[in-house]
């Protein structure tokens, strides 16, 4: 079993800060791409692929999952998706293309409850997924 499958099967829902409140308040360190009074892009410590960002915003409010997405939180995850465009054409991902990813509860392998957008890219993508 993958580590990341491990850790997500194993890891138990919870609205508590998580590890990317510490990135947002540089608490920990992590390569930032991309920040805006919103939302905030950063490579992933453990790649996917030759790139591979995560996107968050930096106000959960309760937005642990897409799952939990109320109406409020439209804004929000329209400001994500533009950010994530940004971001993959800032890495030069836009010519040929990538993929956007958001797991979600055990079976989506979801491990950290902060809502975000995995970018990755710069390798063929193959489908299904696993
Ligand atoms: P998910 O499994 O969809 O919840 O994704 C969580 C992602 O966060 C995984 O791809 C992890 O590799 C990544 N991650 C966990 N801790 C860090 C960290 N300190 N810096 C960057 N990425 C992290």
């Amino acid at each position: 079993m993958a580590s990341e499958e491990g850790a997500a099967r194993s890891a138990v829902y919870s609205d508590a800060p998580t590890i990317f409140d510490k990135i947002i308040k540089k608490e920990i360190p992590a390569t930032v791409v991309y920040e805006d009074d919103k939302a905030l892009a950063f490579r992933d410590i453990s790649p996917q692929a030759p790139t591979h960002i995560i996107i968050i915003p930096k106000v959960k409010d309760g937005l642990t999952g897409i799952s939990k997405a109320e109406p409020r939180h439209v804004e929000i995850l329209g400001h994500l998706m533009y950010v994530t465009k940004l971001v993959a054409l800032q890495e030069g991902l836009d010519q040929k293309g990538y993929r956007i990813v958001i797991n979600d509860g055990p079976n989506g392998c979801q491990s950290v409850f902060h809502l975000h957008i995995h970018l990755l890219g710069g390798r063929q993508m193959h489908w299904p997924p696993g």
